[in-house]
């Protein structure tokens, strides 16, 4: 029997682990670090043998086949020796694709992945399709390749799980924006990370569909490159196309081959904000290439509900408008979060620095921002980039979501909104985004 060896015991691989041991392989699963109750119950329920707390080096580079998590870098000594080894290395997604025959949507991006996925998601639901969802959001896709029976599955992608994908191959793929983000794990080359996510479109053919920005620089320099084969779509709000989706008039039109044209009014849509109006136009295309009907792509983008974390509209008080975007954790989607602001902002910003370069976002401070609420450790390049903009005054440091919603609440008034919207990770004061936009929405209610 063929050995198969699961690298990490989260969501992934414990799916991973369920599916090899479904198909009937020798499983074996290895975590590191400490493996959470939840996921050991589960091994155990599956009579799956598995190590907390350390790697078995003789018994990992004995198996026939290794299925890593997308968190465990190909640097770690052990995944290099087992390369070394001859021993193929492959991701969830890899894995499960071997065993699902359902079409499949796959979307990828630095931003706006989770929002367009589940957009897409709720679309299909909508128009009654028989459809999963999974990758990097919610349940593992391989867990329900092992124990559900779906006809479509939206999946999200991150460049960690595109990563040791080879057969994979998505009948839709969507490419949200390509712009700077986790670049230590590509060797701070953002060709490496741009061409991680164009694995996205491996294996596609003309029948198949690609997605993309073709306002996105980085995606269109990449496609002087590469060979997509798949039908091209693209979304633009600068430029009119024949087919894809583009801005006209203030509505999304919508044309794909040998069907109607749909088109959607701005001002109606769900979500709104620049950003959205991107995420939209991916979604509708892709509703399109599916056959669904243009009322029911209108009616689907129109009462979407945002998701949690992204621009969420938290509450009114006093006047004062509190919106929780603790998602983004980088520059590019707090430029967006602060573009679609019609009101004067307190923004909430600060954490975990991943290399940011703030002048970007130098403009719409100066127009939109009237004060600044440090939320992280270390705030010195926060106050190096914006002090002057805002003024001396106008800019605190807090350590806590509770301080910080306090602090700017004393900065805004009425018809104000505090925003936040931090351009950091959390990992300095939080457990992760999720935490960080919790506490704030808690401190919200607490006013
Ligand atoms: P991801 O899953 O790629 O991290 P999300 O949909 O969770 O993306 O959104 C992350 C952050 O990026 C949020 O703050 C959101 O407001 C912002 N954002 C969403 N879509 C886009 C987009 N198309 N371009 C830029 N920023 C975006």
């Amino acid at each position: 029997m063929a050995k198969i060896v699961v690298l990490g015991g989260g969501e992934s691989g414990v799916g991973s682990a369920v599916l090899a041991k479904v198909k009937g392989f020798e499983v074996f699963l290895s975590d590191r670090g400490e493996i959470s109750e939840k996921y050991a119950e589960q091994l155990r329920k599956w009579d799956i043998p598995f190590e907390s707390g350390r790697h078995s080096e003789e018994k990992i580079l004995d198996a026939d086949e290794i299925i890593k998590s997308p968190g465990i870098p190909l640097t770690v000594p052990l995944v290099v020796k087992a390369q070394e080894k001859g021993i193929p290395i492959i991701s969830e997604i890899e894995f499960a694709g071997r065993y699902d025959s359902a079409k499949k949507i796959c979307i990828t991006g630095s931003n706006g992945k989770t929002t367009t996925t589940s957009l897409i998601y709720y679309l299909l639901q909508q128009a009654g399709l028989n459809v999963g969802l999974g990758g990097n959001i919610g349940k593992s896709y391989a867990m329900q390749v092992a124990t559900e029976k779906y006809d479509y599955y939206v999946l999200e992608l991150s460049s960690f799980q595109l990563d040791n994908m080879y057969d994979f191959k998505a009948d839709i793929a969507i490419i949200t924006n390509i712009t700077p983000d986790h670049l230590d794990r590509y060797d701070y080359n953002i060709d490496n990370y741009a061409k991680a996510k164009f694995r996205i479109t491996r294996n596609m053919s003309d029948e198949d569909c690609f997605i993309f920005c073709s306002d996105d620089e980085i995606t269109i320099q990449q496609l002087d490159s590469i060979i997509v084969k798949a039908k091209m779509l693209p979304f633009s709000q600068k430029n009119i196309l024949k087919e894809g989706a583009w801005k006209e008039n203030g509505q999304i039109c919508v044309q794909t081959e040998g069907q109607d044209r749909c088109d959607l009014l701005i001002k109606d849509l769900a979500l709104s904000g620049k950003h959205n109006v991107y995420n939209s136009m991916a979604a509708a295309i892709a509703g399109k290439v599916m056959n669904i009907k243009n009322e029911k792509i209108r009616q689907s983008l129109q009462s979407f509900k945002a998701v949690e974390h992204r621009l969420e509209q938290v509450r009114c008080v006093g006047g004062v408008n509190y919106i929780n975007d603790s998602k983004a954790t980088n520059v590019d989607a707090a430029w967006y979060a602060l573009e679609c602001q019609e009101h004067p902002v307190v923004w909430i910003v600060g954490g975990t620095d991943k290399g940011n370069d703030y002048s970007t976002l130098y403009d719409l401070v100066k127009e939109k921002v009237k004060a600044i609420v440090c939320l992280g450790v270390d705030n010195q390049k926060i106050h190096a980039a914006f002090e002057n903009l805002v003024g001396q005054r106008n800019i605190v440091d807090t350590k806590s979501a509770e301080e910080a919603v306090q602090a700017s609440a004393r900065f805004a008034q009425d018809g104000d909104t505090v925003l936040l919207s931090p351009c950091c990770a959390s990992f300095d004061l939080f457990k992760n985004y999720e935490e960080r936009g919790k506490l704030f929405k808690e401190a919200v209610w607490n006013l």
